[in-house]
């Protein structure tokens, strides 16, 4: 028996690209031997599988357009080769690179992929050596091979330019043809990374009324918008408006009462899409990120449609609740207070933007106005004195009345104030602020809102009738309502007080103090830090309030009678606690932490914190122990650097992160670049203090060696 001689060769997949033209992709590199069979030669494995050697292959006139076959690659037994042979004349027949076709089904085009023959003469030389030497390893993948260099001048080419390509005259034409095209798409791929211009048309997702049908039409338009797009700038802003509307959908079914495995179910789906988004875009080839984009579409549509039933599912639930409610309100019979007067749930809910908790003091005041404008004369009327610890809120809200009422207001010191006849402030000064602010209309200041700050300080205090008690009797026939001279622009004018919202301020702690003492209070209302019961003498930051009653401060806090006969309404707010101060950073309209966030936006810079800045600010505030009042100042300070590096640099960086040592010290802070590096801001400058040093030193060198 003749013994059959191993041969080499390459197993490759046919496709069909065009009308009678075919490419061939290597797939293996194998060994057997050729034999006869029915006339015809085929090559057969170790394992005995066969395999029909290629006939078909396009050929020009003159040359082949890469085409690898056992047959094009002519190994067979009529040369005898060595592997390194083998490689040789493959190295010759392909001309140096390699052409190998990839139909896309998705865009029905070709892609031509060349590979250079520097990295697969090292792979295929090696796995036929592998082979040579009797190794185990009949069959390699020379796949796996070509992978490693895949995307090496991969380029997309219509199956009409194919045509044109394999019809040219003769292999220079061709390479000559390829080469135009991989530099063609050289520069769209430049072009697309470094366009400046962005997609305007494309919007962020509209929030009202969303349902699931409208989450995942805006999905296929995002991806509809990313094929149209031509600009990597323009894909990074269509994505990064649909990763914002992903994390905006996440976060309104963690508002709702969404169970946990629907909230688990949103999370994956959409917080892994964005993992999955934001790699692609790592990636630098225009080819790669729209093809793999596209790829989402087709993989990912189903896991958006769960996540938009999930939230097709809770939005029916609420919506459900909402109907029964609107119909359980159109069954009750509406009254409304007559046009242009307050709204008692209106006014509630805009004190509640700017003022955290104090709900007792909110509605207090509140009803209080409300009654007062239904009244018929002025001694009808009541006036709100509203008590509490400094810093909890008492004057942001006689503030926020006149802010709602959009009426002046004026905040008269009383300790300012001395009795008519002596030197000091007199109540005129202040009717002629309100008047001022009011812009010299003299009916909107009459029915402006005045606060008598610190009122306390007079009623507790035992001293004379000039500054002391005599003080607050004069309040008297300013509250019941009587007629002041008051200058304004040079002229006096009469104003009238009996319209105005009054409202007096005080900490009251003597008051609170001895009502302790004494024992006699029903109740007490937890204050600032821990709710102490000892009868001792608390200190001032410790101060429990007992329920104070209009007696206690006629008693107690040496409050004229009469007075107090004008404050019906006496509202307590509670101390501040470190709840209600961190609600107060992160939930208030006017919160410093959220304005100084606003503000920053504006230039394009996104305010960060840590749950620990927050305990750090709310720690501080509590160790000053006046209320909410040191919150901005800490917030201020702690910014100051971080906020001054990203002003002086704008474009610069996107982020700011404030962390708990941020407070300590405003250096020790986090910067986020537009690459997305972070960069500690201490390490920071202190890195570019060294490296203008070694600026410096060189320098310094540089001048000695041109005095030598
Ligand atoms: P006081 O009770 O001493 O009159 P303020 O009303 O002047 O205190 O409060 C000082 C600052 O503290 C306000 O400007 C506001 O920013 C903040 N503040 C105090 N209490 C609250 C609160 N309940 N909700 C929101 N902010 C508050």
């Amino acid at each position: 028996m003749v013994e059959k001689k191993k041969e080499y060769g390459i197993l490759a997949m046919r496709q069909s690209v065009a009308l009678g033209v075919y490419i061939y992709i290597p797939k293996l590199v194998i060994s057997g031997t050729l034999e006869e069979k029915d006339g015809k030669t085929i090559f057969i494995d170790s394992t005995g599988s066969h395999y029909p050697l290629a006939t078909e292959f396009y050929s020009t006139s003159e040359s082949q357009l890469v085409i690898l076959t056992v047959e094009n690659l002519q190994f067979p037994k009529a040369q005898n080769l060595t592997s390194v042979e083998i490689c040789l004349k493959l190295q010759e027949q392909a001309y140096r690179r390699l052409y190998l076709g990839f139909h896309d089904y998705e865009t029905k085009n070709v892609k031509i992929c060349s590979y250079s023959l520097f990295h697969i003469d090292d792979e295929l030389e090696k796995s036929l050596r592998e082979m040579n030497r009797g190794e185990d390893r009949e069959k390699d993948f020379l796949g796996s091979a070509l992978e490693e260099f895949d995307g090496d001048d991969l380029i997309p080419i219509t199956k009409e330019e194919l045509k044109k390509i394999v019809h040219l005259p003769n292999l220079e034409a061709i390479q000559k043809r390829l080469t135009e095209l991989i530099d063609e798409n050289e520069s769209l791929t430049a072009h697309f990374l470094e366009s400046e211009e962005g997609n305007d048309t494309f919007e962020p997702l509209d929030m009202e009324d969303l349902t699931g049908d409208r989450i995942l039409e805006y999905f296929d338009k995002t991806c509809i918008a990313v094929r149209n797009e031509r600009t990597l700038l323009g894909i990074e802003k269509i994505i990064q408006y649909f990763t914002e509307a992903l994390k905006d959908i996440i976060a309104i079914l963690a508002t709702w009462e969404t169970e946990e495995k629907d909230i688990d179910i949103a999370c994956e789906y959409g917080f892994s899409l964005i993992d999955e988004l934001h790699l692609i875009l790592s990636s630098n080839r225009m080819e790669y990120i729209r093809n793999d984009l596209l790829n989402i579409q087709r993989t990912e549509r189903i896991n958006i449609k769960q996540l938009a039933n999930v939230y097709d599912k809770y939005d029916r639930i609420l919506k459900e609740e909402e109907r029964k409610k609107t119909k359980e309100k159109e069954a009750m019979p509406k009254v409304v207070l007559p046009q242009g007067k307050i709204q008692a749930k209106e006014m509630k809910a805009f004190l509640d933007r700017f003022v955290i908790g104090q709900e007792e003091a909110k509605r207090m005041v509140i009803s209080a106005l409300v009654m007062n404008q239904l009244s018929e004369s002025p001694e009808d009327r009541t006036s709100c004195l509203l008590v509490g610890p400094t810093g909890s809120g008492k004057t942001l809200i006689a503030e926020t009345v006149s802010k709602y009422l959009d009426i002046p207001i004026e905040i008269v010191d009383i300790t300012q104030i001395t009795v008519p006849g002596y030197v000091g402030g007199n109540l005129e000064d202040g009717l002629s602020r309100l008047l001022m602010k009011a812009n010299g209309n003299l009916e909107k200041a009459e029915e402006g809102v005045i606060v008598f700050d610190e009122i306390d300080k007079k009623g507790t205090e035992k001293n004379d009738d000039v500054s002391g008690r005599g003080v607050l009797h004069t309040l008297l026939p300013f509250i019941q309502g009587t007629t002041y001279n008051v200058k304004y622009n040079n002229k006096v004018v009469p104003f009238y007080t009996g319209k105005l919202t009054v409202f007096a301020t005080g900490a009251f702690t003597e008051v609170a103090n001895q009502k302790r003492k004494k024992g006699s209070g029903q109740g007490y209302h937890k204050t600032t830090i821990g709710f102490n019961t000892s009868l001792e003498s608390p200190k001032k930051e410790d101060i429990v309030y007992p329920i104070l009653t209009p007696e206690d401060f006629v008693t107690y806090g040496n409050m004229p009678d009469e007075i107090m006969g004008r404050f019906t309404t006496i509202a307590q707010l509670q101390g501040q606690t470190k709840e209600s101060l961190k609600r107060i950073l992160i939930e208030a309209e006017n919160s410093p932490l959220l304005s100084e966030k606003k503000k920053l936006e504006k230039l394009g810079i996104t305010l960060g914190w840590t749950e620990g800045y927050l305990d750090a600010v709310v720690e501080e505030a509590l160790k000053r122990a006046t209320g909410a009042r040191s919150l901005k100042s800490t917030i201020e300070k702690s910014i100051l650097d971080a906020r001054w590096e990203a002003i002086t640099n704008l474009g610069t960086y996107c982020s700011i992160i404030l962390t708990e040592k941020t407070v300590v010290d405003s250096l020790d802070c986090e910067l986020i670049d537009q690459e997305a590096v972070s960069h500690h801001l201490k390490d920071l400058l202190e890195s570019t203090s060294t490296a203008s040093m070694k600026v410096k030193e060189k320098v310094k060198n540089i001048g000695g060696i041109l005095k030598k």
